[in-house]
């Protein structure tokens, strides 16, 4: 037994290790990153089931690393948080998403929304609000046409200062979305004190409207409260027909999901352009 529990334990600090060596290898290689241009965002349509077309797109980066080939944002996003570089990243996204609406103006004649993710470590950094209004001017982005998606967490931070940091972006001409919408602890304290304009609905409660009751109620609530406080709110993840339906039936305005496209390549948008 005890030979047992030393190669067990032998066997888990391995893995750990293994774990560790890979983290520091993508600390090391994120510096270089943004240098040798690996980054790349996709674009994944959200589709207004009222007007029954694409009216914009969520900006989702995507790391070309040269050996290794596509890494998911999951996979290193928490890593850039952990050591600060996310600033960096997120003002790259943030110019590389705002050119890209200004592309699809410009050559195709389409304004289409373009939605930026921002990490809690952006939204909390002193020269946030200053990076976001620079990034307008340069890009020439119609601000009215850029949204910010950040998560509910974002409120459990000081109040006071996420009020204060939000209205200055509503001064900018830009609107705020919660993503993730249900999933925190705080989802109605959010609605009650924050100046936002959207809700993103969680991927969790889509997935099993069709059969699961609780879910079901769950999303019809939502969509009920957003009307009556006059926010848009999206539906993610929604991956089937039958869900779409749904969806219509409960009169939810906009759907995102594989159904309607993955994310896209920028050069792969110009189909929804037309
Ligand atoms: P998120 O903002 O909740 O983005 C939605 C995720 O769900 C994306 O994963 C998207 O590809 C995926 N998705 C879309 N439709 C479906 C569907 O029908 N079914 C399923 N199963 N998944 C779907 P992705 O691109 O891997 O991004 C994961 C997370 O990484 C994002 O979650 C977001 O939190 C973060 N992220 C992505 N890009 C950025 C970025 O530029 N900046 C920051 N700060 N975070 C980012
Ligand atoms: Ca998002
Ligand atoms: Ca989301
Ligand atoms: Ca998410």
């Amino acid at each position: 037994a005890k030979t047992g529990s030393i190669s067990n334990y032998v066997f888990f600090s391995s893995e750990m290790h293994a774990q560790e060596m890979e983290k520091l290898a993508i600390i090391n290689d994120l510096q270089q990153a943004l240098e040798r241009n690996e980054f790349e965002l996709y674009y994944q349509p959200q589709f207004s089931l009222n007007k029954q077309e694409v009216y914009g797109f969520e900006a989702l980066i995507r790391w070309n690393h040269q050996e290794k080939g596509i890494i998911p944002p999951l996979k290193f996003i928490p890593i850039a948080e952990e050591t600060g570089i996310i600033i960096e990243i997120g003002k790259w996204v943030l110019r590389t998403a705002c050119l890209q609406q200004v592309a699809w103006y410009q050559q195709h004649a389409k304004a289409m929304c373009v939605a930026v993710n921002i990490s809690m470590k952006e939204f909390q950094n002193t020269s946030f609000i200053g990076s976001v209004s620079n990034i307008i001017k340069e890009t020439g982005i119609d601000s009215k046409y850029l949204e910010l998606e950040i998560t509910e967490s974002i409120a459990m931070c000081d109040v006071k200062f996420v009020i204060q940091t939000l209205i200055q972006l509503k001064e900018l001409g830009v609107s705020i979305s919660i993503d993730d919408f249900g999933t925190g602890y705080s989802s109605l304290h959010v609605l009650k004190t924050l100046p936002i304009d959207q809700l993103k609905i969680d991927r969790s409660f889509i997935q099993d409207i069709q059969s699961n009751h609780q879910d079901k109620a769950i999303v019809e609530t939502f969509i009920t409260l957003a009307k009556k406080l006059q926010l848009s709110l999206v539906a993610e993840g929604v991956e089937l027909d039958d869900q779409r339906k749904f969806l219509e039936e409960l009169h939810c305005d906009i759907i995102q999901g594989y159904l309607i496209s993955p994310p896209l390549k920028a050069q792969d948008t110009l189909r929804y352009l037309q």
